[in-house]
């Protein structure tokens, strides 16, 4: 009987104490990440908030821990439910396209691995998330909570939004959309606007901005690949 404690300890150690010990933020990290931003400007991304954003945080920690040595290259990994958090040149895209002033109300649809959420934090959004998922949801929630990265989780279906919060300066999907979801555009600020990966297996990055209350006007802005935004809630 001893024995089983006594190894079921050392297992303790071993594999949850140790390994949670280890993964912090250390100085190769913050060397990895400066390259990474560096990596981005030369692929084009011109935005400072986003840059800096990304310069600061960690995203090993994001990430599941057979990747996390990594998480500083430029590519998109699993997190856990079928999802993958997005590589960090579409995260500083998109981010760049938002053109965030400190304090603007944003809504994200798909919260996924929160490291989209922590960037648009960090760059002074007023961040609102939904997730769909109660796995991802549960996670990030307690991940981006633990970090100290505040913004209003919540689980549900995106393509409904969140009218009682709105509206909001910004908004933005991080999942392949369809079609427009026209309650999204409702939530719109006029002057405000959506940007959205539109398309069903391939995606064009789209910017909607809504000019006035019933007027809307699009711009593209290039191929893109995420998965899919799907309806409901899965429990
Ligand atoms: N922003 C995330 C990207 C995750 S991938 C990150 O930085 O990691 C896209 C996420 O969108 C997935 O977690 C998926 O479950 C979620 N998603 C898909 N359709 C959705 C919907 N209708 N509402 C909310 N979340 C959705």
């Amino acid at each position: 009987m001893r024995i089983i404690l006594v190894l079921g300890f050392l297992f303790k150690v071993i594999f949850v104490f140790l390994p949670a010990m280890t993964v912090q933020d250390t100085y190769r990290h913050k060397g990895l990440r400066s390259r990474l931003v560096q990596n981005l400007k030369q692929k084009g991304i011109t935005d400072k908030a986003a840059l800096n954003a990304i310069g600061k945080v960690p995203r090993h920690l994001f990430i599941e821990s057979g990747f996390v040595n990594f998480a500083y290259q430029d590519k998109a990994f699993p997190i856990g439910a079928g999802q993958t958090i997005s590589q960090p040149y579409t995260v500083a895209f998109q981010s760049q396209l938002l053109e965030l002033k400190p304090g603007e109300k944003v809504l994200e649809i798909g919260t996924g691995s929160g490291y989209q959420a922590a960037v648009l934090i960090e760059m002074g959004a007023d961040l609102y998330t939904i997730e769909r998922q109660s796995e991802l949801y549960k996670k990030t929630t307690r991940l981006l909570k633990s970090m100290g990265y505040n913004a209003g989780f919540f689980l549900g279906d995106g393509y409904k939004g969140l009218p009682a919060f709105a509206p909001f300066d910004k908004v933005l999907i991080t999942a392949g959309a369809p079609f427009i979801p026209k309650d999204l555009l409702l939530q719109i600020k006029p002057g405000g606007w959506l940007i959205i990966p539109l398309g069903e297996k391939e995606q064009v990055m789209t910017k909607i901005v809504r000019i006035s209350d019933d007027e809307f006007e699009q711009t593209e802005y290039g191929k893109c690949a995420f998965v899919p935004m799907l309806e409901g809630i899965v429990k």
